[in-house]
């Protein structure tokens, strides 16, 4: 291997212009989400720390972490040699076999998971994963419908986009809910969908889902982000987990928990739903599906992991799920290295620290910004949530608009944000701010100032 260094690599930066670049990416690839014409993709060609720079030179700070990814920050040092190390060792092997990376993972996995979750299916994907436990919850159970809720994303291919309450479902009707998808309102006690307020409201909206399993029949699972990502870092009220973990028992019904985004420190614990529950030895998932965070997004790795009763089933039924990419040696070991960095670094209890720093700098602005509605979160996962009227809590745009290809007001300010130096994930009418877990206070400091200098663009709606 050593002469794997000095090996001729044609270097393809020497054959491009940046311009080049941007218009053979727009010429031959898709723009996800979006009308391709409003493509204008940024050629990015460094990135280091909580920062990464453009083929111009200009440098920004990842406010949004790459798509709430990127929890060590960029270049760590232990996972890029972890890649290295296995790409030198073993690249590729089929899932059937065993290998030491696959093995030393899934123990550690078992570290830092709920309690009760001990096997695991590896995928490509979050997006997979949940296609994973969603195929396991019904060959499991022998039924069929899945319950999410609105105001969720669970992923992009037919079925987990079935399961996606947001708009991004809406052009594939009617055949993604087709497949047994349900949805419940969304869980948010600054706009409930159901009317009512908290604590006052018992949490009716376990009461509703409850409701909705009892009239259906049928139902294998309930999925659930346990704090809402892209739709707005929604965070149910402590008696919701242990009411829904108690209503999915009594009426036999799997509880999924979508970590995707918000596993691996993101919220100040290990996992989000390991707020909950805590004076009762916590909440315990049936199934947990996550990506993202696992590997920083160095490499694609999702996983889908079960309890050990559910995988007893399997012991004498056919397992009908299966990926050439399943436990893909490039994706597990670097996983391994992440972990052991997030530990060593004691990123989850930072998360807490800097999020509750983080938590009051955005409080600070709501006062001085009349289009700010509500500031939320937990950890390094915050929302900045923009409304026209604070009365009716009626957001700057609608999900239409996100449809539409309308350019929304927090996208506005997100542009004006990049001028400064910060970027930042706009949806809809909000803000989703989750920075590296090893962000520093200045860098904080930094970025929301640049928050605060662009939001007057979203106060003149108000
Ligand atoms: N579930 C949640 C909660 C997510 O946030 C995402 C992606 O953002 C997914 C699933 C899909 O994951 P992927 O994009 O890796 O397929």
């Amino acid at each position: 291997m050593s002469e794997l260094s000095t090996l001729p690599i044609e270097p393809l930066s020497a054959t491009m212009t940046s311009e080049e670049v941007v218009a053979a990416t727009k010429q031959f690839n898709y723009g996800t989400w979006r009308y391709q014409k409003s493509w204008n993709p940024l050629h990015v060609v460094d990135a280091e720390g909580c920062y990464f720079t453009d083929a111009a030179g200009r440098r920004y700070l990842d406010f949004s972490s790459q798509l709430m990814c990127v929890n060590l920050g960029h270049k760590n040092p232990a996972v890029i040699r972890a890649i290295q190390e296995q790409a030198a060792t073993l690249p590729y092997v089929m899932p059937g076999y065993a290998t030491t990376t696959r093995a030393g993972l899934s123990k550690l996995l078992l570290e830092v998971l709920p309690a009760g979750l001990e096997k695991f299916f590896f995928t490509t994907s979050g997006t997979e994963a949940n296609e994973a436990a969603f195929k396991i919850a019904r060959m499991y159970t022998g039924k069929t419908k899945i319950i999410a809720r609105y105001r969720s994303y669970h992923g992009s291919t037919m079925a987990s986009i079935g399961a996606t309450g947001d708009p991004r479902r809406w052009p594939l009707e009617p055949g993604a809910k087709g497949q047994g998808f349900l949805f419940a309102p969304e869980v948010n006690c600054y706009k409930c969908p159901i009317k009512h307020t908290y604590p006052g409201c018992n949490t009716a909206c376990a009461d509703y889902l409850e409701h909705m399993i009892e009239n259906e029949s049928d139902v294998a699972a309930v999925v659930v982000e346990p704090v809402v990502g892209t739709n707005g870092v929604l965070i149910p009220p402590p008696e919701y987990f242990p009411r829904l973990r108690e209503i999915c028992d009594r009426r036999g019904v799997l509880l999924i928990a979508d970590e995707v985004m918000s596993g691996w420190g993101r919220t100040g614990e290990w996992f989000a739903v390991d707020h909950w529950g805590k004076d009762s030895g916590g909440i315990k998932p049936d199934m947990l599906v996550t990506a993202k965070g696992i590997t920083s997004a160095y490499v694609p790795l999702g996983v889908c992991a079960t309890t050990a009763k559910i995988a007893a089933y399997f012991d004498d039924h056919y397992f009908a799920h299966g990926h050439t990419y399943e436990a893909h040696p490039m994706t597990l070991a670097p996983a391994v290295a992440a972990i052991h960095e997030m530990q060593r670094l004691d990123l989850v209890a930072r998360s807490r620290a800097m999020g509750s720093y983080l938590g009051e700098k955005l409080h600070a602005l709501k006062a001085r910004h009349p289009s700010i509605g509500e500031v939320r979160g937990l950890g390094l996962f915050w929302a900045v949530e923009l409304v026209k009227d604070h009365g009716s809590k009626a957001p700057l745009n609608s999900m239409q608009d996100k449809i539409d290809g309308k350019v929304a007001v927090v996208e506005k300010v997100a542009a004006e944000m990049m001028k400064r130096g910060v970027t930042i994930q706009a949806w809809i009418s909000h803000f989703v701010i989750a920075p590296p877990l090893i962000i520093e206070k200045e860098e904080i400091d930094f970025a929301v100032d640049a928050l605060d200098q662009s939001l007057g663009i979203a106060d003149e709606y108000v």
